[in-house]
């Protein structure tokens, strides 16, 4: 499957300087596409990842370039010696599915937390610009709907989800104060749920459960009423807005949401998924999870007024091609494991 970035604005391959850029986390489900785009535009590529939850097949295609250098590491450890001096850091190292970032929660803050030091310790030595992938998990269960990025949240600290929440939030706290006090460049996204190909199909989110579970008809896992909302984007989408914010100028300063306005009840989701699949799956509701937000919808003002940014794909081109991913993979009948 090939993927096509378009990004308005933006110098293409021809017209940039090579540039020795960072990814961690970048064998993951985003990361692997930024990866992919860094390297299409002619960047030497370093991807620092533990495997957590990311793969190395995410990331095959490229090893074959002499661009691209996969690099087995935990970023909660100093970043290696040996690598080179970098232009551009992307953070994007944790993990990011409810399932996989509760099973260990304790690392999962140390992650957000360690993770964000040694990367900025490291963009300040070498000069970099530094992005951070943050998340629309820092509203928590949001008081004020649609969440604009003036919005303070609604979390718990210690529940459940608090490790990646908190942790998230820690580490937007710290990417700003070392910004502030050691004078370096930080581009920091809050990410609304986004999907499409390379999600893992045990990932456990919502988008990848329905659809391996309609290609399997299997029943589709509804957590409590499914009147709870949440608005997806697709991960170009998400990837051009990602782009056009590193490349931005110093305006451009704070958090940016990105994410599709598009809300819609996940019970809504299971229907259209089903129908897509053309699958005889049933529903079943399974119990919510506990601090579940009901609601999510990105503004996306700040985004469309300083970046020019929108998303361009809808929600049912978008599982078009994330539910054609995933039947190319899997045997209809395969058993349930893992899901
Ligand atoms: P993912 O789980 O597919 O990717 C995370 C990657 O980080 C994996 O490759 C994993 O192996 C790696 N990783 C985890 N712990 C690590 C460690 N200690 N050292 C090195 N590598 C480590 O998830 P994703 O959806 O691609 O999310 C990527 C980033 O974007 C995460 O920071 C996540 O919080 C953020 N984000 C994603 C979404 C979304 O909807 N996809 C929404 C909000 C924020
Ligand atoms: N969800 C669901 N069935 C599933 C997986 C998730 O009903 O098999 C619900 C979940 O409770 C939440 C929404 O779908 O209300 C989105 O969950 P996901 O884990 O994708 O993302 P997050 O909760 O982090 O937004």
């Amino acid at each position: 499957m090939s993927f096509v970035y378009s990004a308005p604005g933006v110098t293409r391959d021809a017209d940039v300087r090579p540039k020795n850029i960072l990814v961690t986390g970048g064998a993951g489900f985003l990361g692997s596409h930024l990866c992919d785009l860094l390297v299409a535009r002619g960047h030497k590529v370093y991807c620092v990842d533990n495997f957590h939850t990311g793969s190395g097949a995410n990331v095959a295609g490229l090893e074959a370039t002499n661009r691209f250098r996969l690099v087995d590491h935990d970023v909660q450890l100093v970043l290696p010696e040996d690598l080179p001096r970098f232009d551009e850091i992307y953070n994007f190292a944790c993990p990011a599915s409810p399932p996989h970032y509760q099973s260990d929660p304790v690392r999962t803050a140390m992650v957000n937390a360690l993770g964000a030091w040694n990367v900025l310790r490291r963009a300040e030595a070498d000069g970099a610009r530094v992005f951070h992938a943050s998340t629309s998990e820092v509203y928590g269960d949001p008081e004020v709907h649609p969440q604009p990025e003036s919005y303070y949240g609604n979390v718990n600290p210690v529940g459940p989800r608090s490790c990646y929440d908190e942790g998230k939030r820690f580490a937007e706290t710290l990417f700003t104060d070392y910004a502030r006090t050691h004078g370096i460049v930080v581009k920091m996204v809050r990410i609304f749920n986004t999907y499409g190909p390379r999600m893992r199909p045990d990932d456990g989110r919502v988008v990848s459960n329905f659809i391996v579970q309609a290609l399997r008809n299997e029943p589709l896992t509804i957590y409590g009423d499914g009147a709870q909302t949440r608005s997806f984007c697709y991960v170009t989408d998400l990837l051009r807005g990602v782009d056009l914010l590193m490349q931005s100028g110093g305006e451009v300063e704070g958090p940016v949401n990105l994410g599709n306005p598009a809300e819609i009840p996940v019970g809504e989701l299971a229907a259209m998924v089903i129908d897509m699949v053309g699958s005889r799956s049933k529903i079943v509701r399974l119990p919510l999870p506990i601090n579940d937000p009901k609601r999510r919808r990105p503004d996306i003002s700040r985004a469309m007024d300083l970046l020019g940014w929108q998303p361009e794909v809808d929600l049912k081109r978008g599982l078009e091609k994330t539910i054609e991913y995933f039947a190319d993979r899997l045997p209809k009948d395969m058993p349930t494991e893992g899901v």
